[in-house]
């Protein structure tokens, strides 16, 4: 992972984003390594989706630049992005709730063949078996003919995965991707993805709250407080960082608490 010929999939260079006075994200430097599924986090309004936004194109940098596989990127739109492989998880609302789980993913694979929306009628037919491969990585070929209004949370979590990885992406961008989970759903969720990470070689870039499932499945950790990273390294070095225990727990322990009696 941290091979000296490896190149990173994602570079980020003094990133800079401010809000009128507010520096919300305040030269910001990092790589991501292929296969690699590390997670940022930090403190609320730490600059963690501030951060996001600037990767997938949705806020132009104040400052600094972004690479893809060695092409600058910075400032390009979410479209473009997206063309050149992030793929970030979207959430499924409006039109898209009435039809199908697989019907999603079909819409989201005509999208990545430029397929053109006027075929709508006929998406049923469209990429119907590449819809269902995806929704197998993700454990859903079963629901594939159930409309997404009536699943379950956790399953639409995991059709947003699978749509995510219709345009078969080097990075995936994922802003608090178990937000509104209970927490079993968020290890099954994170769980699923580092299988993805390991079995697809994908790369991925998360926030998450629940320190157990970044403890437990990221390969590399990055502290981001006040809009400056504080931490970046593996999890022995994250948590036994001073700056991250002082900041992010107000010095207290980053270890999960054993049980007294388990
Ligand atoms: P996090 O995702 O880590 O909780 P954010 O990136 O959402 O943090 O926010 C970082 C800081 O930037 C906060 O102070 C927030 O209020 C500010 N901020 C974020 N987005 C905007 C915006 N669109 N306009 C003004 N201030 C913003
Ligand atoms: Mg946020």
């Amino acid at each position: 992972m941290t091979s000296g010929t490896t190149a990173p999939v994602l570079r980020v260079e003094n990133l800079v984003r401010t809000f009128g006075g507010v520096k919300a994200v305040n030269g910001v430097s990092f790589e991501v390594m292929p296969g690699e599924l590390k997670a940022l986090i930090g403190p609320n309004g730490a600059g963690k989706s501030t951060c996001f936004n600037m990767l997938m194109g949705q806020l132009k940098p104040t400052a600094g630049k972004v690479f893809l596989k060695g092409e600058e990127i910075t400032g390009k739109p979410p479209r473009a992005v997206w063309r050149r492989g992030v793929g970030r998880t979207f959430q499924i609302t409006g039109t898209y709730q009435s039809m199908t789980v697989a019907e999603n993913v079909q819409m989201a694979l005509m999208s990545h063949h430029k397929r053109l929306f006027s075929i709508l009628p006929h998406a049923y037919k469209v990429y119907r078996e590449e819809a269902i491969e995806l929704l197998d990585v993700v454990g859903m070929a079963d629901q594939a003919d159930r409309a997404c209004a009536i699943l379950a949370y956790g399953d639409l979590k995991r059709l947003e995965l699978a749509i995510a990885l219709s345009n078969n992406p080097h990075l995936l961008l994922m802003d608090e991707p178990t937000a509104g989970m209970a927490p079993k759903e968020r290890i099954n969720l994170m769980q699923l993805t580092a299988d993805i990470v390991r079995d697809r070689g994908v790369s991925v870039l998360f926030t998450e709250h629940d320190m157990d499932v970044v403890f437990a499945h990221s390969h590399h950790i990055m502290v981001l407080n006040r809009g400056e990273l504080i931490a970046d390294g593996n999890v022995e070095e994250v948590r036994n960082n001073p700056k991250v225990q002082e900041v992010y727990l107000g010095g207290g322990t980053l270890y999960k608490q054993e049980p007294a009696d388990a």
